[in-house]
């Protein structure tokens, strides 16, 4: 653009309107009637700013600039922590959310968050009580572990017991199982923050028990096995069975302890989720600990939970660091129900949505399918829906090799790509999610709850409505 003459610029400065002026006009007005003041007068501002420089950079003042303040506003007025549609088919999903709650748990963290509670209150004894005991009982009986301890994540979890057991001593790891998770969580670096020497044995993809037998000294704390979670070593592997290492651990006086990640507490075999062992399972081949997630495979809010020999589990509530991991008492609450509901036997299926996305059959999806590419057809334009099979994925580091079948609504445009359409989904109030393959976007409906519909399927009008 070629270089304006400064007194252009100036005149062209000097016909900005001014903040009141703007604030006078009728788009204005009107977005003081829906939003608070401060946002409206926030946008304002900004958008005259923004005017201000286009101007001194050579560029024309917008055209409706409270049409561009309207916009501002709006995004400042709007939460910026926000729910969004999953139509990846990727149940638990780090970030946006992982475990949908339970409607108890919801509740009970609503109930908690309102009013006062025995958080640390001894009713009985009219006396300072302990927040573990809201959990511990109903963890002990549904893992079948001797003691029980919940903390704020399970990176606290595996921290706080390697500080526990293993500060300024060595931790016996296989060099297949020293993993990244999600990019902040590795297993080498949270060893050293915790204190902890690591002592790596074996090979990327072969480890045998002679090599942790080598590798075992009179420094030796702890022999640590962490859940691959996201990645899966294939072909020419050798891992050592759970129950021969913690045999070799118990006959060294050393203890074992699992990393599980994920952590189900209920047997997923029947909806075809065959590699992950439930943590009662895992606990009978005798690891002294294992810690898992609370909002991953349980399907409640983020917590991290160990369990095993009480005597060991009494080490971790008196390290110092306990307290600068505990669980916060929203998340109990939400936990304690969560578990309550696993008291129910199978009927917690129904009642855990992470566990009601798992076993949803795929002729159930389908009809969700089929409904919404209804919907796209029947609003005209160009967008062709397809239902198509397809898979989806449990997430959370579980069962990384593992899919379960689905079917798709495949979109497809002959005016606009598939980053175009796929970008209108998620600009979309609320937004909705999905992804690209082979230049269709794919909706997974596995992921969509059934009252979601309606909304997932004014989002698809909007984006078949013939572009004016
Ligand atoms: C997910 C995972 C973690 C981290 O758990 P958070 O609850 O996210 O802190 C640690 N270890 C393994 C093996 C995992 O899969």
């Amino acid at each position: 653009m070629a270089a304006k003459d400064p007194a252009d610029v100036g005149a062209l400065l000097r016909q900005l309107p001014s903040v009141e002026e703007v604030l006078q006009e009728p788009t204005a007005r009107a977005l003081l009637e829906r939003l608070p003041r401060w946002a409206v007068l926030d946008g304002v501002r900004e958008a005259l700013e923004r005017a201000r420089r286009q101007i001194l950079t050579g560029g024309a003042p917008p055209e409706d600039l409270a049409a561009a303040a309207a916009a501002l506003a709006e995004a400042k007025a709007r939460p910026s922590l926000r729910r969004v549609i999953n139509a990846t088919g990727v149940i638990l999903h780090t970030n946006i959310g992982r475990a949908c709650l339970p409607e108890a748990a919801l509740q009970a963290l609503l109930q908690a968050g309102r009013a006062y509670s025995t958080l640390e209150f001894d009713l009985e004894a009219g006396a300072r009580g302990s927040r573990q005991v809201h959990v511990e009982g109903l963890l002990r009986r549904l893992t079948g572990g001797e003691a029980a301890f919940a903390v704020n994540n399970n990176a606290a979890a595996v921290l706080l017991a390697i500080n526990t057991l293993a500060e300024g001593r060595e931790v016996i790891v296989s060099r297949g199982e020293l993993v990244e998770i999600g990019g902040s969580f590795r297993i080498p670096d949270v060893m050293r923050k915790a204190g902890g020497l690591l002592r790596e044995v074996g090979t990327t993809n072969r480890t045998h028990l002679h090599d942790y037998e080598a590798a075992l000294s009179e420094r030796t704390s702890l022999l640590l096995t962490v859940h691959p979670s996201n990645f899966a070593i294939v072909g020419f592997t050798a891992a050592v069975p759970l129950a021969e290492l913690t045999d070799l651990g118990k006959r060294h006086h050393v203890p074992v302890m699992v990393d599980l990640g994920s952590g189900a507490l209920a047997d997923l075999s029947p909806y075809g989720v065959t590699g992950e062992e439930t943590v009662p399972a895992v606990l009978r081949q005798g690891p002294d600990l294992v810690t898992f997630s609370g909002d991953k495979l349980l399907g409640g809010p983020q917590a991290g939970l160990v369990v095993g020999r009480r005597a060991l589990v009494e080490k971790l509530r008196k390290n110092p660091l306990a307290r600068a991991v505990r669980i916060d008492k929203l998340s109990l609450a939400a936990l304690e129900a969560t578990l309550r509901l696993y008291l129910e036997g199978p009927a917690a299926v129904e009642a855990i949505p992470t566990l009601r996305c798992i076993a949803l059959p795929a002729a159930a999806i389908r009809a969700r399918a089929e409904a919404a590419a209804g919907a796209v057809r029947a609003a005209g334009g160009d967008l062709r829906a397809e239902v198509i099979p397809g898979s989806s994925e449990v997430g959370g580091g579980a069962s990384p090799t593992e899919t379960l079948p689905t079917f798709l609504l495949a979109l497809r445009s002959r005016s606009r790509a598939a980053d175009a359409l796929e970008a209108g989904l998620r600009r979309h109030d609320p937004p909705v999610l999905a992804r690209i393959k082979d230049g269709d976007v794919l909706l997974d409906l596995r992921t969509v709850a059934p009252e979601e519909l309606p909304v997932l399927t004014a989002a698809l009008r909007a984006l078949a409505a013939p572009v004016t």
